[in-house]
């Protein structure tokens, strides 16, 4: 199953690859005129490829998870350009909802600590992703911290927060608080379960505090590797 999975999703990347290129061509100007009403079917069709793209790229981080086929490396990283990376990357995001998001590194982090970036940037940007996708008012703050011989990403936010009942659940595939069809949120339910399997697989727990109507607070504890580690 995991093999035709990830098989089929590498099939489909590249037709939805290239509607995206094609319709950010068309939205980019270059060379055809759009009118206001063409703009925005273009525009759907964009917005929509792109769910179905990160739909698709979830499915087949899973499924190469669960096949034993994802690897992961041992390479260096530094804490602090890490941060500023996730930083820039999803503070466009935050703007769009007029949200703080800060960020913070704990100077008693070594600088370079040893690890699978890709894996670990994954982490991050599904955790603030979703603690901006939940919050309406207030800050995201991701903040990196030494913690004994574990470091930790502290993602929390000001948002409608997790029930109680939900707090294991919404770690499995497909899993949401809300799944009735007046959902008010997107999503697939893929983004915990990626983020929980990738942390197990380096050796990490992930741990959650929330309250309703006030905010969560997801917390990925990763091994301290000051050294790379050997396989
Ligand atoms: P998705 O975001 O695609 O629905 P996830 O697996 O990332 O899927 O999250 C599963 C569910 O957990 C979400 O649908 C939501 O109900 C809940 N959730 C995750 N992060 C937060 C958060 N920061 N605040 C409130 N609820 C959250």
């Amino acid at each position: 199953k995991s093999e035709f999975l990830s098989t089929m999703s590498h099939e489909l990347r590249t037709p939805l690859n290239a509607i995206e290129g094609f319709t950010s061509i068309m939205l980019g100007n270059m060379g055809v005129d759009l009118g206001p009403q063409a703009r925005k079917m273009v525009e759907r069709i964009s917005a929509n490829s792109k769910r179905l793209l990160s739909l698709i790229n979830d499915i087949l981080d899973l499924s190469r998870i669960e096949s034993g086929r994802m690897e992961l490396v041992s390479e260096p990283i530094t804490p602090a350009a890490f941060t500023e990376r996730i930083q820039k990357q999803m503070s466009a995001l935050a703007d769009t909802k007029r949200l703080a998001f800060t960020t913070s590194v704990d100077p008693e982090l070594p600088p370079t600590v040893y690890g699978d970036e890709e894996a670990i940037s994954k982490i991050a940007i599904n955790l603030v992703g979703n603690a901006i996708k939940f919050t309406a008012n207030g800050s995201v703050a991701m903040n990196v911290r030494k913690d004994g011989n574990q470091w930790a990403i502290e993602v929390s936010d000001t948002g409608i927060g997790i029930p109680p009942h939900a707090r294991e659940f919404i770690f499995d595939e497909f899993r949401q608080v809300d799944s009735t069809s007046k959902r008010e949120f997107g999503g697939t339910g893929l983004g915990l379960a990626i983020v929980q399997k990738l942390t197990r697989m380096m050796g990490g727990q992930v741990q959650l505090e929330s309250e309703v109507g006030k905010g969560s607070k997801f917390t990925v504890l990763l091994p301290l590797n000051s050294t790379p580690s050997v396989n």
